[in-house]
């Protein structure tokens, strides 16, 4: 029978930092698989691309700072590019809120960040109808990476220093001998290892089932619609976010006209389809009417359009770490946060892998053990 040391399951985002990291610490023995015959198709290669230390919680925040903090300078390029994240409240408790985040956001070491009243708001995003905000908060080193560069990125990173990739290599199960990971097994056969980290994303739950894990991780499409502007889109545009709604939008990259915008439709229930559907625009140019002219005088580019799935969590936050098979590690449930906190993520992993625990940061909070213990944890600002 084959073998490798480590397997990791998924060959994403997630999946090529896990690899990185294990390697730049030394480990030799590594093996990507990855089921598509290329790499990105999975949520990774759907994502928008932003990154933000504007979160709750403070895993959340610390993930993002050490995340922002590699992409700034990494020997590959990730895209970085700091625009800003505003987000606008329109109630007082919102408002509240945006605020309290911020305090405990500088508390962390975030910089940058700043509580704005409606008249700022309205400077950063000219042309914006304002009239019912009542203020919000703005991170200037949040902004956008490129999610197909930092796999590429990370993938390179691994393959030169010993990981292997097979790609069109379907895991159809996760073999546990004894209360230990054995093997994985795939059409050409089992592979043995000593370690898995699971990294198949939205379809990660099926796989641990087999492995007798309730991994509670849940498929949700979100789609995004891509649009060119009939008027030049506000200079310096930022990521914009409706805290109430989760309404947002961002300028494509490099261009005065193009631009994404989205919002977690309550009417999605879970599942694994990633067609399109052309109801949501009707639905989206009805949030956008209100909001700005630049955005409803808009035209869709409807060949850039598209919809991907979230891998959800009940608290949404990550599941990283073991679980009582040993050698079965997981790294999932990201919730719409993988590509930013990629970098962390493969830290974490590596050093649980290798040193027992992370180091670098304390990530025990987000193990699988949480939901059964009742301690889940509480992030508003997820959209
Ligand atoms: C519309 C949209 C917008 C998003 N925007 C952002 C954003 O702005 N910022 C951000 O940080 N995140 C964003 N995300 C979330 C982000 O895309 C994901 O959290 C991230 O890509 C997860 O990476 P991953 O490697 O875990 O999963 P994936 O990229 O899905 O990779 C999992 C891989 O596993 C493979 N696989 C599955 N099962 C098997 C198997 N049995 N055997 C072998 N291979 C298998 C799949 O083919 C896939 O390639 C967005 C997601 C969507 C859908």
């Amino acid at each position: 029978m084959r073998s490798a040391d480590i397997i990791i399951i998924g060959g994403g985002v997630v999946g090529a930092s896990v690899a990185y990291h294990l390697t730049q610490r030394g480990a030799k023995d590594v093996l990507i698989l990855e089921r598509e015959s290329q790499q990105g198709r999975g949520s990774t290669g759907k994502a928008t691309g932003g990154i933000r230390a504007q979160f709750e919680t403070e895993i959340n925040i610390r993930m993002s700072l050490h995340s922002i903090d590699f992409f700034k300078n990494w020997e590959f390029d990730s895209g970085y590019e700091p625009r800003g994240y505003l987000f606008f409240a329109t109630t007082d408790e919102q408002f509240d809120y945006l605020d309290r985040n911020v305090d405990r956001q500088r508390q962390l070491g975030v910089t940058g960040v700043e509580v704005v009243d409606r008249a700022a708001v309205g400077e950063i995003v000219p042309g914006m109808i304002c009239e019912d905000i009542v203020g919000g908060s703005f991170g200037a080193n949040d902004g956008f990476i490129d999610p197909l560069a930092v796999l590429e990125g990370f993938t390179k990173g691994a393959i030169r220093s010993g990981a292997a990739i097979e790609l069109g290599q379907e895991v159809r199960s996760i073999n546990v001998g004894g209360g230990k990971v054995r093997s994985v097994g795939t059409d050409a056969g089992d592979i043995a290892c000593g370690a898995i980290v699971l990294c198949s994303g939205a379809w990660a739950a099926e796989l641990a089932r087999a492995a007798g894990i309730d991994l509670p991780v849940e498929p949700l499409k979100r789609q995004i619609v891509w649009a060119r502007s009939k008027t030049e889109l506000p200079p310096a545009l930022p990521m914009v976010i409706d805290i109430g709604s989760g309404f947002h939008f961002r300028p494509a990259k490099n261009s005065k006209t193009e631009m994404l915008f989205a919002y977690p439709d309550p009417t999605e229930r879970p599942s694994f389809s990633t067609d399109f559907d052309e109801a949501f625009f009707g639905k989206i140019y009805d949030r956008a009417k209100h909001r700005a002219p630049f955005l409803c005088d808009s035209e869709i580019v409807k060949k850039k359009c598209r919809a991907g799935l979230y891998e959800n969590t009940p608290d949404h936050h990550a599941i990283l770490g073991g679980c009582h098979v040993e050698g079965l590690y997981f790294a999932n449930g990201f919730s719409g946060h993988g590509v930013m906190h990629s970098p962390a993520t493969g830290r974490a992993l590596s050093e649980i892998i290798l040193d027992g625990n992370a180091r670098f940061l304390d990530v025990s909070c987000l193990s699988i053990e949480r939901f059964s213990k009742g301690h889940l944890l509480h992030e508003t600002a997820f959209i």
